[in-house]
């Protein structure tokens, strides 16, 4: 392990091992096979990385997105480790070039695509080299059932067939049983040693509001928390990450619209851009984020609530990365309950998927309204059962909500259901409750039942409120035929008869967090000297990294340069022990980091 530990210290410069991950590059470098499940921003790639480096022969790194490929060799090639990519995207004399050297073992590292692998010319290819090991990574896309499925992967067991004495590395962040059972089965890997790491993204604030005027308070959250930050921002239509980026822009925020809508050739350049440059803001569809590996994206807010937990989880867990602090906001209403039902009602799905889908827009809603800690509700769908009850960094615990016995109120709201017919959606109910003579009101005579003007005593945002925690709640349903008029179930009989009280959770907008409960973005509290020695730092970095055409961060991460700025280190030896600066980096970059710091 100690030489493990030293190439992680020379060559990539952290001072220690992270997680399981020690444990991973022991069992890896020792010829055997495993299967690593870590989230993302977990290090899984120094987990095959290291190995590669241990053991005799080249590596053969399986990937699925050729941008991931290169942003990976690319941050390779920065701390001196030979490594290459061999896809599609590259000229054929390029390609040659390539071959030859793999066949002179001048790399420790090929990244291929798996198209490429499973030719027959480069298994022949690989068959006349020594080889140090297989990793696959993104191994999720054997799978059929998520969204990520590559067909090709379903081949790959015959790298099994044809070298059983490599060992091979599969890993992915996708958590639920049966993937990792469709993966075991699908590449052979029956005796693979299984890591599984816990899920948990400790870094990752978590919070849900009340969405009230989403563009404004998308706006302020970014004002008030990431100005000058990078990050994602999930619409569900496409006009609408076209819209908001529109605004956002009109507003001062460098923002781009990214959706399967657009040109390829200008959906590739707004990716890159975001990609490249620092502090973009990309408005996107969920199109958006397979293969984005930027470590400092700082936050990921939700316009519209995702159908599922699995996808919520899968698109925040985007921010972060690097380990340093992030935020996952959404904002979530009455209609983007409404909206989802809707969805599935109308989808021409089968009853089973309908049904499926259902239970996971139900689970996702139970998150929405939860009074208990966010990041141990979403642990706990996903199988692992907290080690604490309140995490300290999500909405609920620095704010928790009240409930209060909303009993008599939400009588009047079934009421009013059932009186006008169970044909009418939430604002007409909320005209009747509130007694509002409008056209509709009149028409229909609404005027005169028993429950017109009966809920006068709360305001009209109240009522949204509870006709959104009742939906939630299964109370009540939306019809089947797709026009969000409100149904009475099962359930709200037994409301109605007075044989059950329901509390609700109390709207929390009022409370502002105070200033110790903000999340706050770690650039923001220096002082002026540090922060203009940082600013001077980045500006550095982008400098350097358009020179090496690769982002920012595979010079240096965010991390770094604060370390930097913290310990201000004036010779090479202090330098070394900056988190991300090894051996080779030093060499590089060693003098030009004294010059700006000696200033
Ligand atoms: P994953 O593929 O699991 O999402 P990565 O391998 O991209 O994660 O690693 C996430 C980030 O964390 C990378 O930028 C990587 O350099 C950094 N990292 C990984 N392991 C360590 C470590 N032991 N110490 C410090 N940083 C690390
Ligand atoms: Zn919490």
């Amino acid at each position: 392990m100690s030489h493990a530990l030293n190439i992680l210290k020379e060559i990539f410069g952290y001072p220690a091992f992270r997680g399981q991950q020690a444990d991973v590059i022991t069992h890896l470098a020792s010829g055997k096979d495993c299967l690593v499940l870590m989230p993302t921003g977990g290090g899984k790639s120094l987990c095959y990385q290291i190995p590669a480096l241990m053991r005799n022969g080249v590596a053969i790194v399986v990937s699925p997105l050729i941008s991931l490929m290169q942003n990976q060799v690319a941050a390779l090639n920065e701390v001196g480790v030979d490594a290459a990519v061999l896809n599609s995207a590259l000229p054929a004399e390029e390609a040659q070039a390539v071959e030859q050297k793999l066949l002179a073992c001048d790399y420790d590292l090929l990244y291929v695509a798996p198209e490429r692998l499973l030719t027959r010319r480069f298994l022949d290819l690989i068959a006349r080299i020594p080889l140090a090991l297989f990793a696959i990574d993104e191994a999720h896309c054997v799978s059929q059932w998520g969204h990520d499925f590559r067909p090709e992967y379903r081949q790959l067991n015959v790298l099994h067939t044809r070298f059983p004495n490599v060992p091979r590395i599969a890993l992915t962040a996708t958590a639920d049983a049966v993937t990792r059972e469709e993966i075991i089965e699908r590449l052979v890997l029956y005796d693979a040693k299984i890591f599984l790491s816990s899920f948990d993204r400790p870094n990752i604030h978590y919070r849900i509001v009340d969405k009230i005027n989403s563009k404004q308070q998308l706006l302020s959250f970014i004002q008030t928390e990431h100005l000058h930050d990078a990050g994602i921002v999930y619409c569900l239509s496409r006009k609408k990450t076209e819209d908001t980026a529109a605004w956002l822009n009109v507003h001062g925020i460098t923002a781009l619209p990214y959706h399967a809508g657009m040109r390829p050739h200008q959906r590739a350049l707004n990716q890159e851009k975001f990609l490249r440059e620092e502090n973009i803001v990309i408005v996107a569809t969920v199109a958006f984020g397979m293969g984005i590996d930027k470590p400092d994206v700082r936050f990921v807010a939700h316009l519209d609530m995702p159908r599922s937990i699995e996808g919520y989880y899968q698109e925040t867990g985007r921010a972060g990365r690097d380990g340093q602090k992030a935020s996952a906001w959404m904002v979530y209403g009455l209609n983007d309950v409404i909206q989802q039902r809707r969805m599935i009602e109308e989808s021409e799905a089968q009853a089973q998927f309908k049904q499926t889908a259902t239970k996971k827009l139900e689970a996702m809603l139970a998150l929405c309204e939860t009074i208990t800690c966010r990041r141990a509700h979403l642990l706990d769908y996903f199988g692992e059962s907290a080690t604490f009850t309140s995490c300290g960094n999500c909405d609920i615990c620095l704010n928790p909500p009240d409930s209060w016995d909303a009993t008599i109120a939400v009588q009047k709201a079934l009421s009013c259901v059932y009186r006008t017919g169970q044909q009418f959606g939430a604002g007409h109910l909320i005209d009747v409750l509130r007694g509002n003579h409008t056209i509709r009101v009149m028409q229909r005579k609404h005027d005169h039942i028993s429950t017109f003007g009966i809920g006068q005593d709360l305001p009209a945002k109240t009522w949204r409120a509870i006709f959104r925690q009742l939906i939630a709640l299964g109370l009540l349903t939306t019809d089947s035929d797709g026009y969000g008029a409100l149904c009475l179930t099962r359930a709200s009989r037994t409301v109605l008869k007075g044989q059950q009280k329901v509390f609700l959770r109390r709207q929390s907008e009022h409370k502002k967090l105070t200033l110790k409960q903000q999340p706050v973005n770690d650039f923001s509290i220096l002082d002026q000297g540090a922060q203009r020695l940082l600013d001077q730092l980045r500006n550095w970095r982008a400098k350097t990294a358009r020179e090496h055409g690769v982002p920012a961060y595979v010079i240096f991460h965010d991390a770094t340069l604060k370390e930097l700025v913290r310990l201000s280190p004036q010779t090479k030896d202090e330098l070394l022990r900056v988190t991300g600066i090894g051996t080779h980096k030093l060499d590089k970059y060693g003098d030009h980091l004294i010059e700006i710091l000696r200033n």
